[in-house]
């Protein structure tokens, strides 16, 4: 029986250069190459919040995120099947990396379950975490799903991403040690999982293309089970290694330590992918200073519809990359009645679409105030370039 060849060479990291612990990568993927370190905007359920894909391909996004639970949820896999994957159905050409939906089963479940259990607050309401998977309702109309390994690895080769993550479980800091390394195990055994699956498909998605599988490192906050993680996953033969939980991205003292643990057991020659950090322009200069390639966050855009924009620029001290700020977090508020007529742009230089265009501070606090639509495009464009280019910058600063 003719069987299809392993094209590993359809993903290809390289690092190119190396500033202490900064590095300077290009992944190569079939629908084309990411230049390191670089900030994912995400696109959850196949749009990223108020711009259309044209819009996205302006922000000099390299790489978009989906969420599997959502897209699983809506359209739902037939839709997406029959639209020939995300790709194809969202017009847009480049690289996807989709989530393997484990944070969100865990996360929205328990939210839809305390709002029709009358918010009264119970371990893990309509979340049954199993040895195979997560039991969950949608949080759309409470109906019952289950996610395994195989099936979140199905549901992302339904979508045809280009990177699929391994389905874990998101393990809340609060939780005690035993807790932690039992969730431990699981998830490894899951990783393990997802590895097998993904090989007996030929690393391929249903329409034939080579996706990448990326393992994710959990552990909590305790040293040991992340050490024992970075091992197991290790083990397999991932094309690139993940830094999850609730710290990561949340928490930048927490990410730091966490990442110091594992950096040092961590592969050169595999990219490393810092899940939900990007929140404040700061975490992206600390993320790529602590030795990390890949960070994505819904928070640019979240912000950005609520009235924070980024200001600020990454200066170089003592050889060093830095971001400086007239505004806390590097973010002004465009709803201040200061700005009522600044006929300034958001920043002065920004290449975004809404600055290169000229919109003034004054106009888009008269959009935000006035709730325009076109307030929340305009900012997101802002927000989303701003994270981008900064990933650019320190890329410069470490090829240079
Ligand atoms: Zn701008």
């Amino acid at each position: 029986m003719w069987a299809m060849p392993k094209a590993k060479n359809e993903f290809e990291f390289t690092l190119q250069k190396t500033k202490g612990k900064m590095r300077a990568g290009k992944m190569t993927t079939p629908h084309g190459v990411v230049e390191t370190p670089i900030f994912m905007p995400v696109g959850t359920v196949g749009s990223v919040k108020s711009l259309d894909s044209a819009d996205v391909q302006n922000t000099q996004a390299q790489i978009i995120l989906g969420n599997t639970y959502h897209l699983y949820l809506r359209p739902g896999m037939e839709t997406m099947q029959k639209m020939g994957g995300l790709h194809k159905f969202m017009r847009w050409n480049k690289p996807i990396l989709t989530d393997s939906g484990g944070f969100q089963v865990l996360s929205l479940g328990d939210a839809i379950a305390h709002k029709q259990e009358g918010g009264v607050k119970q371990e893990n309401p309509g979340v049954k975490i199993t040895e195979d998977g997560v039991e969950f309702r949608s949080h759309l109309d409470g109906s019952k799903h289950t996610f395994t390994p195989e099936k979140s690895i199905q549901i992302q080769r339904e979508i045809g991403s280009d990177i699929m993550m391994a389905f874990d479980e998101a393990l809340p800091d609060s939780k005690p040690h035993k807790y932690a390394a039992d969730s431990l195990a699981k998830t490894h055994d899951w990783a393990t999982k997802c590895y097998n699956y993904w090989e007996k498909h030929d690393r391929r998605s249903v329409y034939g293309t080579y996706q990448s599988l990326f393992g994710i490192i959990q552990g909590g906050l305790f040293e040991d089970l992340r050490l024992e993680s970075v091992k197991h996953i290790m083990s397999l033969d991932f094309d690139g290694i993940a830094l999850g939980g609730e710290t990561v991205g949340y928490n930048l003292e927490g990410t730091r330590q966490v990442m110091e643990w594992v950096e040092p057991l961590m592969p050169a020659n595999k990219p490393r992918y810092a899940m939900g950090m990007g929140m404040n322009p700061i975490d992206l200069v600390e993320g790529v200073k602590m030795g990390f390639d890949m960070f994505d966050c819904v928070a640019p855009a979240r912000l950005a519809r609520n009235g924070s924009l980024y200001v600020g620029e990454l200066v170089i001290k003592d050889g060093e990359p830095v971001f400086e700020s007239q505004f806390k977090n590097g973010r002004m508020s465009i709803g201040a009645a200061q700005y009522t007529t600044d006929d300034s742009v958001i920043q002065e230089g920004c290449d975004c679409e809404t600055c290169k265009a000229g919109y003034t501070r004054a106009y888009l606090r008269h959009l935000y105030k006035t709730k325009e639509l076109a307030y929340y495009r305009l900012a997101t464009q802002h927000n989303l370039r701003f994270m981008i280019r900064l990933t650019e910058q320190l890329r410069s600063f470490i090829l240079e």
